[in-house]
């Protein structure tokens, strides 16, 4: 198939298979710009699936970008509560801010502007000079990579370094569709070409496929393996008041509520006798022994947290986990 046929056939498909996506909805041109900034720095980090219902409350709560610019923070990050993250919702409005003073109000057309705003990169700035302005971008998502790696049959480092995966992208050709173009190449790694049991015989572009020849579907990756961490954290309970301290010391969930906590090594770990619960971050595997707490100990920015009232507060997943946990405490 030559580049031409390649995309008619991969828009054929994405015409007849596409999900129906609360940012994909037919939009003035305003607002196509505003959901595809907020969908896709949503889907920085996150699942289409998770982020759907965050994305209908957001747009709800917050339709435009003159309301972002002035939300006041509490609200913002209780939109984005749960979604994890956090930093992502402190960029967007800072964007929103900046795309006000320094754009006219008026998202910027080009890579080196998108990339000048808080939270956009490589990735973004190309989705949105796609999907939001039609230019003929094809952004690089985990999704596009595999379809590569399958399709060029790319095992080696070498092969599959973003410098090589960027050259293979010309496969792909242009469209002048380039919105859906960029969604629908994105769409089938996304329903089709699975990291597990690709489904093959649906797939456009399975005539060019090395891996659907060979039958080996193995997709080799820059090494992502989590690292396992070890921690302890506190836990105060007074009248069923929980103590909770502002984080300002991980890197990770900074200005959050979060148990006090620190790092330990493996050995203090593996030879505390408190109960241990195992937290997934997408950047590590967390080990906490949890370590019962008679006095509080002083500690800087610190609150008692009634359970019940839990609702009313912004909390990280991770430190609900940690309550969960600690029903009996
Ligand atoms: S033929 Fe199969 S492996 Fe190849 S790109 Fe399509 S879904 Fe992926």
């Amino acid at each position: 198939m030559n580049n031409q046929s390649i995309s008619k056939e991969i828009l054929y498909w994405y015409d007849n298979n596409k999900r129906i996506l609360p940012w994909r909805k037919h939009l003035t041109k305003k607002q196509k710009q505003y959901f595809t900034l907020v969908s896709e720095i949503m889907l920085q980090q996150t699942q289409v699936k998770t982020v759907i219902p965050y994305f209908n409350n957001f747009i709800k709560k917050i339709p435009n970008l003159k309301k972002l610019a002035k939300i006041n923070d509490r609200k913002l990050l209780k939109c984005w509560e749960g979604l994890g993250y956090y930093s992502r919702a402190r960029n967007l409005k800072k964007t929103a801010k900046k795309i006000i003073k320094d754009f006219n109000g008026n998202l910027p057309e080009s890579i080196e502007e998108l990339k000048s705003l808080p939270g956009i990169g490589d990735y973004t700035s190309t989705a949105i000079m796609a999907i939001a302005f039609n230019h003929p971008f094809i952004p690089l998502d985990g999704n596009v990579e595999r379809i590569l790696k399958r399709i060029f049959y790319l095992k080696s480092e070498k092969e599959i370094s973003k410098e090589n995966l960027r050259k293979k992208k010309s496969f792909f050709g242009k469209s002048d569709r380039s919105s859906d173009y960029a969604q629908a190449i994105m769409e089938i790694g996304a329903l089709i070409c699975k990291p597990k049991n690709p489904l093959c015989y649906e797939c456009p572009v399975s005539k060019n496929c090395t891996a659907y020849k060979k039958k080996d579907f193995d997709i080799k990756s820059k090494n992502k393996f989590n690292k396992i961490k070890y921690f302890e954290a506190d836990i105060y309970k007074s009248k069923n008041k929980y103590l909770l301290i502002k984080n300002n010391k991980f890197n990770f969930l900074k200005n959050l509520l979060i148990f006090p906590m620190r790092e330990i090594n493996q050995k203090k770990f593996k030879s505390s006798l408190n109960k241990r619960i195992n937290i997934k971050m997408s950047n590590m595997d967390m080990k906490i022994t949890i370590n019962k707490k008679n006095k509080k100990t002083y500690l800087n920015n610190s609150f008692l947290i009634d359970k019940v009232d839990i609702k009313n507060h912004i909390l990280p997943s991770f430190t609900k986990k940690i309550f969960k946990s600690i029903v009996n405490y």
